[in-house]
């Protein structure tokens, strides 16, 4: 059945949001189900750290990128506070005292809340953003990892093993979105809060893809995130915008799409963002 034309969309607006925004739900589920069977796995790999880190940088790098997995997953660590098990992520702080870092479990309550205190690493529980316990986490995976996890390099291997894993499950996934993109390009919904609303949802799927869009601007081609801005002026009241970080690594907006059209989609391609080497300290000295 034909659907209703409203009066203020034109020829090329889209679909209704809600149906599109129904896609991506289902392209989330489809992302949820490939990626059921890393739990077990991440978790055993998990079960292996034993903290014995060189420095705090390296321990830092290490949760840096277990955290980053378990973003990608959707997943948290259940805080092992006597009586707490609360959803965590795990964090690293400086202390005065003769070793000089300790482990604590973070979680927001209102505020941020820090609990426990361990001079090693806590045992780590992965449990899901409620802070439920994963059905399959409990079976250990084949079991093709030999290499003790003793030291910060064997983790970090680990770890980076585990992500490439998970990018081979999730390339039909990716394959997806690209389809949506492409049949939003050149298109737009009726007003600025449902391009919003749609953009913020692609956004998401693509942070768990660990992707981002190509800057369109002729000599830049960098990678960054779309954004949809209301705009005073011109025929739209809205533009897209990327906005990525220039090369002294400042935050800063490129405008996306063509002149004759403005307030569409542009065509986008997704590339991987400007990589993380978590080998590597971090460029900036910002605390975590
Ligand atoms: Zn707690
Ligand atoms: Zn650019």
């Amino acid at each position: 059945m034909p659907e209703r034309q409203r009066p203020s969309d034109p020829s090329d607006s889209l679909e209704s949001t809600k149906r599109f925004l129904k896609g991506l739900g289902a392209i989330e589920e489809h992302m949820d189900r490939v990626l059921e069977p890393m739990h077990g796995e991440v978790q055993a790999i998990f079960e292996r750290l034993d903290g014995n880190c060189d420095s705090i940088e390296a321990a830092r790098r290490v949760l840096r990128l277990m955290q980053h997995l378990l973003n990608r997953l959707r997943l948290r660590l259940e805080c092992q506070c006597q009586g707490c098990a609360r959803p965590s992520s795990l964090l690293c702080t400086r202390t005065k005292t003769t070793q000089p870092w300790r482990f604590y479990f973070s979680h927001a309550e209102g505020k941020k809340v820090l609990h426990g205190s361990w001079d090693t690493l806590p045992p780590l529980k992965l449990v899901d953003l409620a802070g439920q316990a994963l059905s399959n986490s409990q079976q250990s995976p084949s079991g093709q990892l030999v290499a003790p996890l003793e030291n910060s390099e064997h983790a970090l291997e680990a770890l980076v093993g585990i992500e490439e894993q998970m990018d081979r499950l999730l390339e039909p996934v990716r394959v997806e979105i690209q389809q949506a993109l492409d049949r939003l390009a050149g298109k737009r919904f009726s007003t600025l809060d449902a391009n919003r609303r749609v953009l913020r949802r692609m956004q998401h799927l693509l942070g768990r893809l660990w992707l981002e869009f190509a800057c369109h601007v002729p000599g830049c081609e960098r990678p960054g995130r779309l954004r949809c801005n209301p705009q005073r002026t011109g025929a739209q009241p809205w533009a897209f915008k990327i906005e990525h970080y220039s090369p002294r690594g400042k935050a800063c907006w490129h405008p996306i799409g063509s002149k004759d059209k403005p307030g569409r989609f542009p065509s986008l391609q997704l590339v991987r963002p400007a990589d993380e080497d978590y080998r590597r300290p971090r460029l900036s000295n910002r605390e975590d």
